[in-house]
């Protein structure tokens, strides 16, 4: 399950409201693309979804509950970031099965669950390296791991490739589309790169500075856009 629903969520930062007011569902299994200039309040949204910033006002529900104000760890949800974030003195594995160690998971469940990730993201034969052996495109995928043996209701992506070189971002791209044909579990993906959003998303969600300009399917808004923002913004990757 991985529904979720933002109601008037507004967020402001001492006197500049950064996102004024937002309406938006998205639905169980979906991949929704948030894209939009920089500073628009991608990452802002996202961070609000993950409970990593709280909400002025507004409501967040998860699969119809209320989650305005619960914590990040009880909402079920698993942010992937970059991969800097992986701890460089641990081995694959142990940087893949951290988050089920701090849930206090038995160590038969942890190593079962990594190895399905592993075999999952192509890590199986890596998983006693350590992050600076690994290839860029590898250490994004650890990370990914990392998120999936927690078996959230969603993935939130800010960014991930773009760290990587073109070429790399490129195979990653179409390595998280299908991750998500094989998962089937909503994703979230921030980014400012039309191309990504028109390639990879269900659903893309055009921001710009901290409001809904559109909301649709790739070709909804290729064909359809509302507004001139929307044709200059989906019409013109760079
Ligand atoms: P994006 O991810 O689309 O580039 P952000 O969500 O990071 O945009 O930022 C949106 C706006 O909110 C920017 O103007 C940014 O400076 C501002 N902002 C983000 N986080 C904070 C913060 N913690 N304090 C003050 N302003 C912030
Ligand atoms: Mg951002």
């Amino acid at each position: 399950m991985g529904q979720i629903q933002l109601s008037a969520v507004r967020k402001s930062f001492g006197e500049v409201d950064v996102i004024p007011g937002i309406d938006l569902m998205i639905e169980d299994g979906e991949f929704v693309v948030f894209v939009g200039p920089s500073g628009c309040g991608k990452s802002t949204l996202l961070r609000l979804i993950a409970g990593l910033e709280d909400t002025t006002s507004g409501t967040i529900a998860i699969d119809g509950k209320e989650a305005t104000h619960l914590p990040p760890a009880k909402r079920g949800l698993a942010m992937v970031f970059q991969s800097y974030a992986l701890y460089p003195h641990m081995t694959v594995r142990k940087n893949i099965a951290f988050p089920l160690k701090m849930a206090g998971m038995s160590e038969a469940e942890q190593t079962a669950r990594v190895e399905r990730a592993a075999k999952v993201l192509n890590l199986t034969s890596y998983l006693d390296r350590r992050p600076g052996q690994l290839s860029g495109g590898q250490r994004q995928r650890v990370a990914i791991g990392r998120a999936i043996v927690r078996e959230p209701a969603a993935f939130l992506f800010d960014e991930p490739l773009s760290n990587l070189d073109a070429a790399l971002r490129v195979g990653m791209r179409q390595e998280i589309t299908e991750l998500h044909q094989s998962l089937k579990t909503t994703m979230i993906y921030v980014t400012h790169d039309q191309v990504e959003a028109m390639t990879m998303a269900d659903k893309i969600v055009v921001l710009n500075a901290g409001r809904i300009e559109q909301v649709g399917s790739p070709l909804e808004l290729y064909h359809r856009p509302h507004n001139l923002f929307v044709a200059g913004f989906i019409g013109s990757p760079k």
